[in-house]
């Protein structure tokens, strides 16, 4: 058998249902990166899986350090073994939890969570415990976890759905669902009462950004269900973009690649953007577009320049209060369970009064931390202890 050899040890290749080796992981459960973050609501990352089989061409992860190397370089991805159980004692070593996000950096149901469940088992452990989870997929959504979420009343699910060619879908997502699959995992999911994001993101110039397409698909998604739109245009990292420029010219042609080189003059932090006025363009006409259609809008990561410092897009785009179109408050143990802090609109990045109780968490004051750690969950947790708490 194979074997990949990591710090001296190696670690066989398992080659079903996709290549992979299973890895001992300590990991723990984090808060956003630091950096020029945008995301309001506070989250607790849980990262089951380094690689992703879904396969897209342009995924920024690809340009990753560490185990998506090995995706990148040799499609093999890494599993963090018996990581539900990490993250089942991680939760109950806090009395204090914000949301999950499930796989930030990977599709939680690509083709190893068929072997595996972690996807499944890390969301039936947050909401047996009453804390909400979401994740973002480009997959099915398996039946399980809508059975999981809908119990959960701040859960939810963000369904990237890109185009309503599949034969488009399969050349952008080739080993995701196909378009009517994603556009029923928005109606089951609001069948069962579960809020639900459609994201259009990324939108690739000259190849998903026709106007009328993207008409029809924000139509097409809100008609399913989706309660709110996140959108925004490919940015290259620097690293991959050879890599990304050369797959465009393989699936567009070289006419494609030569737009490309003309759109994508702006760089930010390591990253190629596309020509300020091109994605404020495509985000005047969708943030109009939502707004007829009364659902609300958000973009993802998209900056400008402003005083020579990158400035986030959504002050002026969005319309929600929050970036996923949920407003979702901390959590607080409460016996076994978790419950509401407070009735606040979890938006703790703008927050200046910490109803919660953390006032480190209400973020809205210049010059606040913004990256928080497990460490820091255990720390709040022990100046949190309401006089029902029983542990
Ligand atoms: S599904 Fe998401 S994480 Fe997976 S390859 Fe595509 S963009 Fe990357
Ligand atoms: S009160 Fe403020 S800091 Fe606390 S959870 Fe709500 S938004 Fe976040």
């Amino acid at each position: 058998m194979r074997e990949i050899k990591i710090k001296d040890k190696g670690f066989p290749i398992i080659l079903e249902p996709y290549p992979h080796i299973l890895i001992p992981s300590k990991k723990q459960l984090h808060g956003w990166w630091p950096g020029k973050r945008e995301c309001t609501g506070e989250r607790l990352l849980i990262n089951p899986y380094n690689g992703c089989s879904i396969g897209c061409f342009f995924c920024y992860t690809r340009a990753f350090p560490g185990y998506f190397e090995l995706f990148q370089n040799r499609g093999i991805v890494v599993v963090a073994e018996d990581f539900p159980s990490t993250v089942e004692k991680q939760l109950d070593s806090i009395n204090v939890a914000s949301c999950g996000y499930l796989s930030p950096v990977c599709d939680p149901f690509q083709k190893v969570n068929e072997k595996y469940h972690y996807s499944e088992k890390i969301i039936r452990i947050f909401t047996e415990r009453n804390i909400p989870i979401e994740f973002i997929t480009k997959s099915e959504v398996p039946e399980e976890v809508i059975e999981l979420l809908k119990i959960q009343k701040h859960s939810f699910g963000q369904i990237s759905i890109l185009t309503l060619d599949d034969n488009l879908r399969r050349v952008l997502v080739p080993f995701g669902a196909d378009t009517e699959t994603l556009l029923n995992n928005i109606k089951r999911m609001k069948k069962n009462g579960i809020f639900v994001v459609a994201r259009i993101d990324p939108i690739l110039p000259f190849v998903n950004d026709d106007k009328e397409d993207l008409k029809k698909l924000v139509e097409r998604c809100i008609e399913a269900g989706a309660s709110h739109i996140i959108t925004s245009v490919l940015d290259i990292p620097l690293k991959i973009k050879n890599f990304v420029f050369e797959e465009i010219s393989k699936k567009f042609g070289k006419k494609t690649v030569r737009l490309y080189s003309e759109l994508y003059r702006e760089k930010i932090d390591g990253y190629l953007h596309a020509d300020i006025n091109y994605r404020k363009g495509i985000f005047t006409f969708l943030k109009s577009l939502t707004q007829k259609e009364s659902v609300s809008f958000a973009l993802c990561m998209e900056y400008g320049i402003e005083d020579g410092k990158p400035r986030g897009l959504n002050r002026r785009f969005a319309t929600s209060i929050n970036c996923e179109g949920i407003n979702i408050p901390l959590y607080i143990r409460k016996n076994k369970k978790f419950i509401p802090a407070t009735n606040c609109h979890g938006n703790c990045l703008n927050c200046n009064e910490a109803l919660c109780g953390i006032s480190e968490l209400a973020m809205g004051k210049p010059g606040s931390k913004k990256d928080w750690k497990l460490k820091d969950y255990r720390r709040w947790s022990k100046k949190i202890r309401p006089s029902f708490l029983s542990i």
